[in-house]
């Protein structure tokens, strides 16, 4: 299969959310391919295309500095955020791209605001910043585990309502419309996998020596937590789904098509920014010719 950007756009489609009013994770299968059935081989051909144009296009992007690009990566453990990025930004330039991973808060982020660290992270003009988690884990780890609100976070005691979900929701949005105004592309991926995919994949963590670095006993005990936290995800793509700031709810059970959908979701938004080298003036122009003579000379 080509590279063939209208079908791709298509497929899609099917997985970008732009206005999150009755969007239902359910109707989210992990295990879809949108019917593509592609071989190994398939795959890693189309993905290296993408890969190619997208390295094109990060090149213009830097050259006319004026558009950052923010990919931020969710998911429920071992869903291939790891994965996803170094197969889908290898063969960015990089120079103009930064991954930033974002653990549980330390002694001093915890002084903050809670974006604050988030902030400081952003991607200049003219780069791509990947975010491997996000501002989003305020309102689902922390949802999930409201002790930590309680227990570590610094908050004002009478600012913590029962209203602090929606709160931090209106915010997560209102930030990212802020974004969008100032030329950052935001671009959002819930890595959405099964739980029965997730079990398969810590137990080959266990089976196979080179992956056990990966295992961890904490990511089996959280499975306890599945179901709050689908719930905590589908909240949060209700709240903040936007046409600036869509959210791409990425089938999760293949690792081939996960890489494919980041791949094309980026690449069709950076075709959209319509990005071209930067075009000189006469005058530049003319020096420009002036330099030739003289290094003709
Ligand atoms: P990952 O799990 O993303 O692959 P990792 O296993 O290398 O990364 P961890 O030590 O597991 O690193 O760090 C990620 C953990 O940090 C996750 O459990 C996540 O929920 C937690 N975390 C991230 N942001 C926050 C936050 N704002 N508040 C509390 N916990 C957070
Ligand atoms: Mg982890």
């Amino acid at each position: 299969m080509p590279w063939d950007g209208n079908r791709l756009r298509g497929i899609l489609s099917r997985f970008r959310v732009e206005a999150g009013k009755g969007f239902r994770l359910k109707d989210h299968d992990p295990a879809d391919t949108a019917g593509l059935a592609l071989e190994k081989r398939e795959a890693r051909e189309l993905l290296a295309r993408g890969r190619e144009m997208l390295a094109e296009m990060q090149d213009m992007l830097y050259a006319q500095d004026r558009w950052a690009v923010l990919c931020i990566f969710q998911a429920m453990d071992a869903a291939g955020k790891d994965g996803a990025i170094k197969h889908v930004f290898s063969g960015v330039n990089p120079q103009g791209c930064h991954v930033v991973s974002f653990k549980a808060p330390g002694p001093t982020e915890l002084d903050h605001d809670f974006l604050w660290r988030h902030a400081v992270a952003l991607p200049a003009r003219g780069m791509i910043g990947i975010h491997n988690r996000s501002w989003y884990e305020e309102v689902l780890v922390v949802r999930v585990h409201p002790e930590i609100l309680e227990r570590r976070q610094k908050l004002p005691p009478r600012l913590v309502t029962s209203r602090i979900w929606e709160e931090r929701l209106e915010d997560i949005a209102a930030f990212e419309r802020y974004l969008a105004r100032q030329g950052v592309v935001v671009l959002k991926f819930f890595l959405h996998l099964s739980a029965e995919e997730q079990r398969r994949r810590f137990l080959k963590r266990i089976e196979e020596p080179e992956k056990h670095w990966k295992f961890s006993a904490a990511d089996v005990a959280e499975r306890r937590h599945w179901d709050a936290y689908q719930e905590a995800y589908e909240q949060a793509i209700r709240a903040t789904a936007a046409p600036h700031a869509p959210w791409y709810v990425v089938p999760a059970d293949n690792k081939w098509f996960t890489r494919l959908v980041v791949a094309a979701a980026l690449a069709m938004a950076m075709q959209d920014l319509d990005l071209h080298y930067p075009r000189l003036g006469a005058a530049a122009l003319a020096e420009l010719e002036e330099a030739r003579r003289a290094l003709e000379r």
